[in-house]
C-alpha cells in the first residue's frame, strides 16, 4: 500500500524560528477549466432544472459509496486510519455525498471551486489518492446515467445534453481536485525544501564558524563527501581521502593516526590526540588537536561512512602537561621544578613556624646572558648551559638546602637555617657568583656568564611561600637594573615589578622614533702630554617620566627584546657626524663606540659600520669600537673576523673593561686589537691595595707587549692619574678629566681646555 505523505514533524514555533515562512500558492481559476471543457451557462441551466429528477436516489448513491471505500483493501486501510485519527466515516461519505449532490447545481463560479480545492488538498493531507476519486466518480456517473436514460421527469430531447453538461461537471470536480491535490504535494515539498535549506544554511554557518574541523569519508569510493570550511582552510591544500591533514601530522605521529584509522574502519568510534606541525607564522612547537573519528555503518556493521571531528587542544594538552610535571621535576636539568619549589618552601616554612629564632631564606637567581647564548648557539647548547649551571649551584649546596630551575634562565634555591641567616645567605650568595663566574664550556667553545640574585628571608620580609617568592624576584629585579651581584629585599626601596619591567621595555620600544636618546662624550687623553685623544660616546635615554636612564640599566633589556641593531646604528651615526663637526674645527676627534654582545654577533655590522662612516664622510681612523673579553669568547673564529674586517676599513678596536673577563692570551695575541681599556674596578683600589696595582702593571705590560694603547678608565683622582704615568700607561679617562658630557658642553670643554 502506498505510504500516505506524513505530517512534517516539526512544530510551527521551530520553523518560525528557523525563519522559513509557509508558502500560500495562488487559488486555482475554475475559469480555465470552464474555458478547456466548453463549460457554459447552457449546461448549468439544464443542470439547475433536472436537479430535483438528478438528486433522486442519492441515499442509495450512499450505499454505493461506502462499499466501494471498504471493498477496496487499499481504501479501506486508509478510511480505518481515518477513524483511528478521531475521524467518522460516516460522516465523510455524507459531505462527500454532499459535495457530489451540489454538483448536480450546475454552479461553476469561483466559490466552487475552492470547494473542490479544499476537497483536493484535504485528500493529499489524508492521503486519498487521485485514482480512487476516479474510481468514486465512475459509480457515480453510472448511477446518473441510469437515472437520465430512465427518468420520466427529464424530456428526450434534453437527455444527451444533460448526461454531456454531467459528465463536463465531474471532469471539472475531478481534474480541480486532482491539480489541488498535486499543488499540495508541490507546496510541502517546496516547504521542505525551504526548511531544509535553512537549515543547511545555519548548519554551514555554525561550522563556518567553530573552531571545530569536521570532514566526512566515504568509504566506498575512498572520497571527502563533505569538509567544513575550517578543514579547507586548515589543510591549505586540494583535500586528500582519508585524512586530509595528514601531511600536517608530526612524523612520530603518524602511524598512531593510522592504527585510529584502522579501528575505526573496523567500525569503532576512536579519539586520539596528535601533535601537528606549526603552520606558517605559528609557534615552532606546533599545535596539538583531538581527532575524533565516528563511523557510520550499516545494518551488518559494514562501515560506510566516516565523521572526522578535529579541535585544537594545545591549551588543555598543555595544562595536563603542566599537572602531570606538578610532582615531577624540571625535564632539562632534572632540579625541582617551580611547583614542586613552591610546596618545599611552604614546608620549611611550616617547621620555621615550629622553631622560634629559624629562618629562611629564599634566592631568586637569574642568568643574564642567556638568552644571548640560547640564541646565537641554540637550544641543545642554552639546554646544555642550564644543565652545567645546575650542577654547579648543586655542588654548593647542602643536603637540605631546595634548588629548583623556576623557569627559562631562573633558579631558586630555598635555605632554612637556624640563625644569622643573612650573613649566611650572603655567603652562598658570594659562592654562588664564584661558581658562576668561570667560563662555560660548550663545544670547546669558553662562555662567561654572570648572575642577578634577589633575596628575601623568612620571617623579616615575608611570612608565607608567595610573598618570600615574589620579595626575592623583586630584589632580583632590582639588582638585575642596577648591575648588582646580589640585593636583599628591601620594602622601602623602589622594588622594579614584573611589570613595571613590561612598561620600561614596553616604552624602551618608541624611544628611538621619538629621539629621546642622546649620546654624552667622555675625554680620553694623553696621559703625559694631557692632549686630548678622542672621546667616548655613552648613550643615555631621556625617560619621560624617570629622567636620564644610564645605559646599563636598558641596553640588556634592548638586547633582550632584539632592539640593539637600530640602536647602535643611530650610536654609530649620530657620534661620527659628531665627529666631524668637531674635525672641522681643526681638531681631528676621534670617537669610540660601545658595541654591545647582541651588536657584535650580527653579521650585518661590518657593513653597518661601513655605511656609517659613508654617510659622515669619514675613514675608519675616525672611529673605534670597544668591545668586551667575553664577546670574544663566544665565537672565537665568527669574533676574529669581524675584527679582521674592521680592521681592514682601519677602525681601531679595544677591549673595553679588560682584566674583568676570561680573555685567553694566546688569542688577543692572533687578534688585531689596538687598545686594552683597563676597568676602573682595579684603578679604584690601587693607591691602598698593592696587589690591585700589580694588576694594573701587568696589564700595562701586557698591553704593551701586544702592541696596543692602555687606557686606564674611571680615573677620579690626581694621585692615580701620577701612578699610572709612572707605571706608563698611555691614556686616561674619567671624571678627574671630564664627567661624560652632552655635546655642547663637550665643544665648551674642548675650546676651553685646547686654548
Ligand atoms: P664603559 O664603556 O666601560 O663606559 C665607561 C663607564 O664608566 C661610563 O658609564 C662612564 O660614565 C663611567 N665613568 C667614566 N669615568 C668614570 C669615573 O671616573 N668614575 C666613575 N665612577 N665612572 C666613570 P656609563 O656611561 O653609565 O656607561 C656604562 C656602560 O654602558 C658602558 O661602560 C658601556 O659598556 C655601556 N654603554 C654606554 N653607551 C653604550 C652604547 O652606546 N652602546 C652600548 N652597547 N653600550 C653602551
Ligand atoms: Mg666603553
Ligand atoms: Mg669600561
Amino acid at each position: 500500500m502506498p505510504t500516505p505523505p506524513k505530517k512534517r514533524g516539526r512544530p510551527k514555533e521551530e520553523r518560525r524560528r528557523s525563519g522559513v515562512r509557509k508558502r500560500t500558492s495562488t487559488p486555482i481559476a475554475g475559469k480555465e477549466f470552464n474555458y478547456v471543457l466548453q463549460l457554459s451557462e447552457a449546461d448549468t441551466r439544464l443542470l439547475r432544472r433536472y436537479r430535483a429528477a438528478l438528486v433522486q436516489g442519492a441515499a442509495g448513491f450512499a450505499e454505493t459509496s461506502y462499499n466501494y471505500l471498504f471493498d477496496n483493501p487499499d481504501i479501506a486501510d486508509v478510511m480505518y486510519a481515518f477513524e483511528r485519527d478521531g475521524g467518522n466515516v460516516g460522516e465523510l461519505v455524507r459531505s462527500m455525498l454532499a459535495h457530489k449532490l451540489e454538483l448536480l447545481s450546475g454552479e461553476i463560479d469561483e466559490a466552487a471551486t475552492r470547494r473542490s480545492e479544499a476537497i483536493g488538498r484535504s485528500h493529499y493531507k489524508r492521503g486519498v489518492k487521485p485514482v480512487w476519486m476516479l474510481g468514486a466518480y465512475r459509480l457515480f456517473l453510472a448511477h446518473l446515467q441510469d437515472l437520465v436514460a430512465s427518468d420520466p421527469q427529464i424530456d428526450t430531447g434534453d437527455r444527451e445534453a444533460v448526461e454531456t453538461a454531467l459528465i463536463k461537471m465531474i471532469f471539472r470536480d475531478l481534474a480541480v481536485m486532482t491539480e489541488a491535490y498535486w499543488r499540495a504535494a508541490v507546496d510541502q515539498l517546496t516547504d521542505q525544501r525551504d526548511e531544509l535549506g535553512a537549515e543547511q544554511f545555519l548548519a554551514s554557518e555554525i561550522l563556518g564558524n567553530i573552531p571545530q574541523l569536521l570532514w566526512t569519508v566515504d568509504i566506498e569510493n575512498n572520497s571527502i563527501s563533505y569538509a567544513s570550511p575550517g578543514t579547507q582552510a586548515f589543510c591549505q591544500r586540494e583535500l586528500e581521502a582519508p585524512i586530509p591533514c595528514f601531511y600536517r601530522i608530526q612524523g612520530s605521529e603518524r602511524e598512531r593516526v593510522l592504527t585510529a584509522w584502522q579501528q575505526v574502519i573496523d567500525n569503532e568510534a576512536v579519539q586520539l590526540e596528535v601533535l601537528m606541525q606549526p603552520g606558517e607564522d605559528e609557534a615552532p612547537a606546533g599545535r596539538w588537536f583531538r581527532m575524533a573519528f565516528y563511523p557510520t555503518a550499516n545494518r551488518r556493521g559494514r562501515v560506510l561512512r566516516v565523521h572526522c571531528l578535529m579541535e585544537d587542544v594545545t591549551d588543555g594538552h598543555s595544562d595536563r602537561e603542566r599537572l602531570e610535571q606538578l610532582s615531577t621535576q624540571d625535564e632539562i636539568t632534572g632540579l625541582v621544578n617551580r611547583a614542586l619549589w613552591y610546596d618545599r618552601l611552604g614546608s620549611a616554612l611550616a617547621v620555621a613556624r615550629r622553631n622560634p629564632g629559624a629562618a629562611v631564606a629564599v634566592m631568586v637567581l637569574d642568568i643574564n646572558q642567556f638568552k644571548m647564548y640560547n640564541d646565537s648557539l641554540g637550544h641543545q647548547a642554552g639546554d646544555d648551559l642550564l644543565r652545567q649551571i645546575a650542577g654547579r649551584l648543586q655542588k654548593l649546596l647542602r643536603d637540605t638546602d631546595t634548588l629548583a630551575r623556576l623557569g627559562s634562565d631562573e633558579f631558586g634555591i630555598i635555605l632554612p637555617f637556624v640563625q644569622d641567616a643573612e650573613r649566611a645567605v650572603e655567603r652562598v650568595a658570594g659562592e654562588v657568583i664564584a661558581a658562576l663566574s668561570a667560563p662555560f664550556t660548550y663545544q670547546q667553545r669558553e662562555l662567561c656568564l654572570s648572575s642577578a640574585i634577589g633575596i628575601s628571608v623568612y620571617p623579616q620580609h615575608g611570612e608565607d611561600a608567595h610573598t618570600l617568592a615574589s620579595h626575592a624576584d623583586s630584589a632580583m629585579y632590582r639588582a638585575k637594573w642596577n648591575s648588582a651581584p646580589y640585593l636583599f629585599y628591601q620594602s622601602d626601596a623602589k622594588q622594579p615589578s614584573a611589570s613595571e619591567h613590561l612598561q620600561f621595555s614596553g616604552q624602551l620600544h618608541g624611544a628611538l622614533e621619538r629621539e629621546e636618546f642622546e649620546l654624552h662624550y667622555q675625554p680620553k687623553i694623553d696621559i703625559a702630554s694631557g692632549q686630548i685623544r678622542g672621546a667616548e660616546a655613552l648613550l643615555r635615554w631621556q625617560h619621560p617620566q624617570q629622567g636620564l636612564v644610564l645605559p646599563k640599566r636598558f641596553i640588556p633589556i634592548a638586547e633582550q627584546l632584539g632592539m640593539i641593531a637600530p640602536i647602535t646604528d643611530w650610536v654609530l651615526n649620530t657620534a661620527l657626524e659628531q665627529s666631524k663637526l668637531w674635525s672641522m674645527d681643526g681638531t681631528p676627534m676621534p670617537v669610540s663606540v660601545n658595541v654591545s654582545a647582541r651588536s657584535f654577533q650580527s653579521p650585518g655590522l661590518v657593513g653597518r659600520i661601513r655605511q656609517a662612516l659613508k654617510n659622515a664622510g669619514l675613514d675608519g681612523s675616525s672611529l673605534e669600537i670597544e668591545i668586551t673579553e667575553g664577546m670574544l669568547m663566544t665565537d672565537l673564529e665568527a669574533g676574529a673576523r669581524t675584527l679582521d674586517s674592521l680592521s681592514q676599513l682601519g677602525v681601531s678596536i679595544a677591549i673595553d673593561d679588560f682584566g674583568t673577563g676570561y680573555s685567553s692570551l694566546s688569542y688577543l695575541k692572533r687578534l688585531p686589537i689596538d687598545t686594552l681599556k683597563i676597568d676602573r674596578s682595579f684603578l679604584e683600589d690601587m693607591l691602598s691595595s698593592p696587589r690591585d696595582a700589580a694588576v694594573v702593571r701587568s696589564i700595562i705590560e701586557l698591553g704593551h707587549n701586544l702592541e696596543c694603547l692602555v687606557v686606564a678608565e674611571g680615573v677620579e683622582e690626581e694621585a692615580i692619574r701620577l701612578m699610572l704615568l709612572e707605571l706608563g700607561c698611555d691614556l686616561l679617562q674619567g671624571f678627574h678629566i671630564s664627567k661624560p658630557l652632552p655635546n655642547k658642553g663637550f665643544g665648551e670643554w674642548l675650546s676651553l681646555s685646547t686654548h
